[in-house]
């Protein structure tokens, strides 16, 4: 049986469970910051990268990971709600200072957009953020209008009541 093997030639077969760097699919991140939340160790944060999807999110907010800090659980991947964060089985993490061993939204992301995908999603962002303000416009148009309404018959009324008053005097 071989026991010792000459690392790094000779890597041993990792098991199917082996937790490594994760894997962050880019284009299901919808930046809810669950995984950043559920980190029994701080070490998920939320950081901008503008090369997701801003129809799905909206602040382009995605996770950076601290590997000084991290201890492997896998309770951010059990917690994603899209099903986004996989644990790869890259253990290999090394640096010449913390800075380096803390992986940025880029340096995990797979399924990346090409620059054309990017100008869509740019677009498609922009007219459902102005069909929203429309929709928000209208809305207090509407609103507007009934409470004008309800006061004018609330005036109405008063003024029927005190002539029907002056009228029995
Ligand atoms: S990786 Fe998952 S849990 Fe974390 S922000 Fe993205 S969608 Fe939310
Ligand atoms: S694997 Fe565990 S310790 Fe590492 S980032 Fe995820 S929740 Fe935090």
């Amino acid at each position: 049986m071989e026991v010792t093997r000459l690392y790094p030639e000779k890597i041993m077969d990792l098991p199917d469970a082996e937790r490594g760097v994760h894997v962050l699919e880019i284009r299901k991140c919808i930046g809810c910051g669950a995984c950043a939340r559920i980190c029994p160790n701080d070490c998920i944060k939320l950081v901008a990268y503008s090369r997701g999807n801003p129809v799905k999110n909206k602040k382009l907010q995605y996770p950076q990971i601290d590997y000084g800090r991290c201890m492997f659980c896998g309770l951010c991947v059990d917690d994603c709600p899209a099903s986004c964060l996989i644990m790869s089985k890259q253990f290999e993490i090394s640096g010449w200072n913390r800075e380096d061993i803390i992986y940025d939204p880029e340096d995990i992301a797979v399924g990346l957009y090409s620059d054309q995908e990017l100008a869509e999603l740019a677009e498609e962002a922009r007219k459902a953020e102005e069909e929203k303000k429309r929709k928000a416009a209208e809305a207090a148009k509407a609103k507007k209008e009934k409470a004008a309404k309800a006061a004018d018959e609330g005036d109405k009324g008063s003024g029927e009541k005190a002539a029907k008053k002056k009228k029995a005097e």
